[in-house]
């Protein structure tokens, strides 16, 4: 009887939603007030020397309207500092009611929690308004929060601190290519059912010839390409779930197979896992006096934009070297990809990575030739690919994956929710971009902040992953600061860096309770039907525009709605249509119980109908 009075309220969300009243909601909107922690007036809080600040009521004579109490704090070279005391440790949110009329591109604020300061763009705006410094994580009583003056000279009014509202993570597992392979739309399937709630372990496989000579992580004889993930095993005792590869040696200069495809098929068709893969894929240094075809010496290649005269910019245009040059390249990767799909094999696919490097839109802040002729020929160089390889290749075997930064700038650079299925961050963060505390070894922070700006960016339509990373974030970090990233996935050791096995990069004992946690999906406790999913329907959520729907939608089966028989994730007149069709087909099997038993009796009938129609005409009391 329980179950079936929270089947009607959950049919009853449904229908409020379908009437309009929760539409146009922003993903990332707190759907309830907040529990404030702290409220103050900037020009009553102290600055770093115990006196109060200076209370400005204009800017030299230009009158800023909106601000509350005696006035503002215009903050040229004091220091506003305030004591938070927070219920928990946790995460919350800083808004401060704020003006800035130097700088209409933006201008940086800093925001000390703790000790550790941290930089945020904030817009122009000659009246006051809420401007929103992000969630931080405080710890549980006293913190010690400061606003910096350094170049930012901002007008701070007030400031409000609550216990931060994290958006939904709910995707719907539509694969952006309609044609995609069942296995591929199988795994998305999977991947969506676990974001949210678990992360998946990854590591990369170090390609090439593998380790030869020297051992980075203690194997002698060393152990090819298998050193990282025996480690792995021998320490932890499993085996990460997803391996990552790299393409790179399939190219047009001095093409070289060093079984990448092989390991790849073999890791998903024998051992049951998820393989991704980067293209870091080489242009000639020489390209001047290049012939297209022709080979290249590995010395002679590079994928660094200033090692180079390939001209970025012409690849996206039919008729010039570099384009058929990219259309060779191109073709390297369709074969191998191409063999995977024969073997039905799905991959992750993350070209053309890291492309903006440091914040710009021109390509200057490049480390890849992808990346060097800026935001705009970069999308096109994606959607080029994209293109090329579902429509002329008929490569439908991809899950597009694409690796964004968190900077202003970083927006711009995205190829457009048609193009890709997951935003990736390559955190790499032991010697730079620290705010745990440290000045060296391992980094476990859980980057949240980074990981809501990216969830963000597609307004939480697409999941949001580590593709490569230093150090893997520590469990309770993860699980405190929310930051629910789909995978990690360590970088292999090279000697130099020992992203794995090195203790600065990795403190084992933190990794084996990553790994041996609950949270942390390894290879054997992946889905027998990871691949073999026989609904491969995609999951799909509430229309995006209805969060709330998605609140209580958490796993595979709960994605079921009571009543959606065309699963659009709101009940209306098509839903009946569809019901009534169906009894009059008698083809009452046709539905998961999930969705058509609505009156709780264990069966499909008339009476679930009835009661389907009785619900549309407002009368839930029945
Ligand atoms: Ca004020």
């Amino acid at each position: 009887m329980r179950k079936y009075n929270r089947r009607l309220a959950s049919i009853a969300v449904a229908a409020a939603l379908c009437a309009g009243m929760a539409q146009a909601m922003p993903i990332t909107m707190t759907a309830n007030a907040a529990e404030v922690i702290f409220q103050a007036e900037c020009e009553d809080l102290m600055t770093t020397d115990g006196t109060s600040p200076q209370v400005w009521t204009d800017i030299y004579g230009q009158v800023l309207p909106g601000y509350t109490g005696d006035g503002f704090v215009y903050l040229t070279n004091e220091t506003l500092t305030m004591t938070v005391e927070a219920p928990a440790d946790g995460m919350y949110e800083i808004v401060v009611h704020y003006a800035q009329i130097l700088d209409t591109a933006g201008r940086n604020q800093t925001i000390s929690i703790n000790g550790m300061d941290y930089m945020i763009s904030s817009p122009y705006s000659d009246s006051f308004i809420d401007f929103d410094m992000g969630r931080y994580r405080l710890k549980e009583g006293e913190n010690t929060i400061q606003f910096k003056p350094q170049y930012g000279y901002g007008c701070y009014d007030s400031v409000t601190i609550s216990e931060a509202e994290m958006p939904e993570l709910s995707v719907d597992s539509t694969l952006v290519d309609p044609n995609a392979t069942p296995e591929t739309q199988s795994l998305m399937n999977y991947l969506s059912s676990v974001y949210g709630k678990n992360i998946i372990s990854g590591q990369q496989e170090i390609y090439g010839n593998g380790h030869t000579e020297d051992s980075p992580n203690g194997y002698d004889p060393p152990l090819g390409y298998e050193s990282e993930f025996e480690w792995i095993h021998d320490n932890f005792g499993v085996y990460p779930a997803i391996r990552g590869f790299d393409f790179m040696n399939y190219n047009p200069l001095y093409g070289w197979d060093d079984q990448t495809t092989e390991r790849c098929i073999e890791w998903v068709n024998e051992r049951g896992g998820i393989a991704t893969a980067c293209w870091h894929i080489n242009v000639p240094k020489d390209f001047a006096s290049y012939t297209v075809g022709e080979e290249v010496d590995w010395q002679g290649a590079t994928y660094k934009p200033d090692e180079t005269d390939f001209d970025t910019a012409n690849a996206i245009v039919p008729g010039t070297k570099e384009y058929e040059y990219v259309q060779l390249a191109i073709e390297d990767l369709a074969e191998q990809l191409l063999r995977l799909q024969e073997a039905n094999v799905p991959i992750i696919l993350r070209p053309y990575h890291e492309a903006e490097g440091n914040s710009n839109t021109d390509g200057s802040g490049s480390w890849f030739w992808w990346g060097k002729a800026g935001a705009e020929v970069y999308k096109q160089l994606w959607i080029q690919l994209y293109t090329t390889l579902t429509e002329e290749y008929d490569l439908h075997n991809i899950i597009w994956e694409y690796n964004s930064y968190d900077y202003a700038t970083s927006p711009q650079w995205y190829p457009g929710d048609e193009y890709v299925d997951i935003v990736g961050y390559d955190k790499y963060n032991t010697v730079y971009n620290r705010h745990d505390g440290n000045t060296s070894g391992p980094n476990e922070d859980a980057i949240s902040s980074t990981f809501y700006t990216l969830v963000d960016l597609t307004d939480g339509k697409k999941m949001v992953s580590m593709p490569e990373n230093d150090t893997v974030p520590s469990l309770e970090n993860i699980q405190v600061e929310k930051a629910y990233w789909l995978y990690f996935c360590i970088w292999y050791d090279n000697g130099q860096d020992n992203f794995l096995s090195g203790t600065d990069k990795n403190d084992p004992e933190t990794l084996k309770e990553m790994y041996q946690s609950e949270f942390c999906i390894t290879l054997d406790e992946l889905p027998d039907d990871l691949y073999t999913n026989t609904d491969v329907r995609p999951i799909t959520t509430a229309a995006t525009d209805d969060t709330s729907t998605t609140s209580t939608i958490t796993t595979a089966e709960e994605h079921y709605l009571l009543g959606d028989f065309d699963r659009s994730g709101a009940i209306d007149g098509m839903d009946i249509s569809l019901a009534r069709q169906t009894l009059m087909q008698s083809d009452t099997q046709s539905y998961p119980l999930e969705i058509s038993d609505i009156n709780g009796d264990g069966t499909f009938s008339v009476a679930d109908m009835t009661q389907l129609l009785h619900f549309l005409l407002g009368d839930t009391a029945s």
